[in-house]
């Protein structure tokens, strides 16, 4: 935001929530003329309707988030938003915080301009250092902009300067750079292609065992995201409740959400693993019981078993 945006410029972010919402934020503090187009709760953004929000703000940038991790709906539309924002000149920015390497992102084959990550979901290191890419066309226009960004820190510029031209540009956070190239390299020895799949497998299967319990999930099928499962909380509990009961008697840590009446279980990175899912389904069915809800635990545990089973499981191989 700080390096394509300036003062007056018109900007449309899709608003799936929260995320989405947090970059229309941010375009705000640097002076843009925000535009959001409001998707329903449960729904994936609408191309066609993206395309009127276009055609009626003429912004000079798109932003939208593939996966909202606040109430977990995945953008599917994305390549198809992105064709038609570039068939007006827009300039189009993804969050993938929480998607980056759990599902694919072709970003120059989709022509996203840029794309924007966090350490901590999909990537599995460590917070506080992040991955961030522009296209050329992306670049050329935070470099041809009048004024340098009002942040010192986020001028991408002097990010260049530090790292591809051995300048100077702040003391940078060793530690965390160092985590993320741990984490990179142990992408790049799964290869993508197997992640996508672990990342798919284990995620689905444990939607199979929950609802084997008898709950329910909170988004449909077709625009529901895999990184992150929503659950409904059942009548009567508190998302406070659930989450209190599965970590201080099961040990397991699941989290809330932002508003909507769901708790949700992250399916990111190196715990999104198969025996993973067993302790985190029983402890999850177990809470349920414990605060007197009737869920049929055996059988969510055995239709997660018999997902599992007939589903191939992706190699991991250590280079
Ligand atoms: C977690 C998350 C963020 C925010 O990451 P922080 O490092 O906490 O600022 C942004 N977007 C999405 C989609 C996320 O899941």
């Amino acid at each position: 935001m700080a390096n394509l945006m300036q003062s007056g410029e018109s900007i449309l972010c899709i608003n799936n929530g929260f995320f989405s919402h947090r970059m229309a934020e941010m375009a705000l503090r640097v002076g843009a003329d925000v535009h959001e187009l409001h998707v329903g709760v449960h729904e994936a953004a609408d191309p066609e309707r993206v395309r009127k929000a276009i055609e009626e703000t003429r912004p000079k940038v798109l932003t939208m988030v593939q996966g909202e991790t606040s109430n977990t709906v995945f953008n599917h539309s994305l390549e198809e938003i992105t064709k038609i924002a570039k068939s007006y000149g827009c300039l189009v920015v993804v969050d993938a915080v929480c998607t980056l390497s759990t599902m694919p992102l072709k970003m120059d084959e989709w022509k996203v301009d840029v794309v924007i990550t966090g350490g901590q979901k999909g990537l599995s290191s460590i917070p506080g250092v992040s991955l961030l890419a522009f296209s050329d066309e992306a670049w050329a226009a935070a470099k041809n902009r009048i004024k340098p960004p009002a942040q010192w820190c986020f001028d991408i510029q002097l990010a260049e300067n530090f790292w591809h031209k051995d300048g100077y540009h702040y003391t940078a956070p060793v530690s965390g750079i160092m985590a993320l190239h741990e984490a990179l390299k142990l992408v790049c020895d799964e290869t993508l292609e197997n992640r996508f799949a672990r990342h798919l497998r284990c995620s689905k299967a444990l939607q199979s065992g929950i609802e084997g319990m008898g709950l329910d999930l909170f988004i449909p099928n077709e625009s529901r995201l895999n990184s992150v499962i929503g659950i409904n909380i059942p009548e009567g509990l508190t998302a406070k409740q659930i989450c209190r009961h599965i970590s201080e008697m099961y040990r397991v840590e699941i989290a809330g959400s932002f508003g909507q009446p769901i708790v949700r279980i992250g399916q990111m990175g190196e715990q999104c693993r198969e025996h993973n899912l067993f302790r985190t389904l029983h402890a999850f069915g177990s809470t349920m019981r414990d605060l007197g809800i009737k869920v049929d635990q055996p059988n969510g545990m055995a239709e997660m078993e018999s997902y599992l089973q007939k589903t191939p499981r992706p190699l991991y191989q250590v280079a």
